[in-house]
């Protein structure tokens, strides 16, 4: 059996989803004539009880626009040293927006009210003026960690306070609220944009969409053209994304409870150390030497079980909607195998 825990980024589309993307009705995007990428937008930014959205090929993209659009040069972005826009998008903060991050170290990846007030800087002509604070929900590297909607609106109150805005990377979003029953408009109202990924859990091929205010996506919609993201017939990528929204959201607790089965497996080897708390559908924990990051995922891959380092001595594991619970069963097998 081939088991794909690398990332939710490797689900190909279901039936019904390639059935929505052939019927799709296209035109041109970049003059605003596509139907299916402007039902989409509005979909996704109703949903969240925003104004306008704006698609775009990846969510490195609108975490990038984002920045671009909140920020001027010389400011910073206030964020957990974990967070995706400071680790895996390249160092493109500096690169596109010309600002520097205040680095945070929160629990898992999860900020606090009180650790954004304490870290904005008082204006002082040497300092870079702190303009923005991003969130993360779920923060990947913490583990698929999640915030309480409470941080949520503690945190946006300290951002009125100092004039700056608050932007989400919930690029799995979705899983977070599964998990909590809460609605993405409750989210929506403390939050000045939203970046959600298609692509991630929601299983679609490509695709995020960036959320805002009417004013907020003009602008953003500039940005993504200099970035070369204004794409043609974009409908067929689109349709799979409103599939994705409209029929793929609620099974994500199935790829919780499979992170958990995972999880109870793990914690009773002698290898595995250090699991982090599985709250959604990522697992990530430490092993034990003998044992190295590689050679437990060359043991693993040798049973057709795929997975990803994420340091030396740490693997993680992704539950998706290509992974049934055979597949787990199966992983859970191959687990015990390892000695
Ligand atoms: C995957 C991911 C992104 C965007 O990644 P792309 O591969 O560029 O679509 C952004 N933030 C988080 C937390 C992610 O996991």
């Amino acid at each position: 059996m081939n088991v794909n825990l690398i990332s939710d980024t490797v689900t190909k589309p279901t039936p019904g989803m390639l059935q929505a993307m052939m019927s799709a009705e296209v035109g041109d995007d970049v003059f605003k004539e596509d139907p299916t990428v402007r039902a989409l937008e509005e979909y996704s930014a109703q949903l969240f009880g925003h104004e306008a959205g704006l698609f775009c090929p990846s969510g490195t993209m609108t975490n990038q626009i984002a920045l671009k659009v909140h920020t001027r040069p010389l400011d910073e972005v206030i964020c957990d040293e974990m967070s995706h826009i400071f680790q895996y998008e390249v160092g493109g903060y500096a690169f596109h927006s010309g600002i520097g991050v205040n680095l945070l170290r929160g629990e898992n990846g999860i900020l606090t009210a009180q650790m954004v007030d304490a870290a904005v800087k008082p204006r002082y002509d040497w300092l870079p003026i702190s303009r923005l604070v991003v969130v993360e929900n779920t923060c990947n590297k913490g583990g698929g960690s999640t915030y309480e909607l409470s941080a949520i609106r503690e945190i946006q109150q300290v951002c009125e306070r100092h004039g700056m805005a608050l932007h989400l990377d919930g690029a799995r979003i979705f899983n977070a609220l599964a998990e909590t029953g809460e609605s993405p408009s409750a989210y929506g109202q403390y939050l000045d944009s939203i970046s959600i990924c298609l692509s991630k859990g929601l299983g679609a091929p490509v695709g995020s969409v960036l959320i805002g205010s009417h004013a907020f996506i003009a602008e953003a919609r500039r940005v993504r053209k200099a970035m070369g993201g204004g794409m043609r017939q974009a409908g067929y990528l689109a349709a799979a994304g409103l599939y994705a929204l409209q029929h793929q959201t609620q099974r994500l607790t199935e790829d919780h409870e499979h992170a958990r089965m995972l999880e109870t497996t793990l914690a009773e080897l002698p290898w595995v150390v250090g699991i982090r708390p599985v709250a959604t559908n990522i697992v990530i924990f430490d092993v034990k030497e003998p044992h190295t990051a590689a050679s437990v995922l060359a043991q693993l891959a040798e049973k057709g079980v795929k997975a990803s380092a994420f340091g030396p001595m740490t693997v993680r594991f992704v539950t998706h909607l290509d992974v049934d619970r055979a597949a787990i069963e199966y992983a859970m097998e191959v687990l015990y195998s390892i000695k």
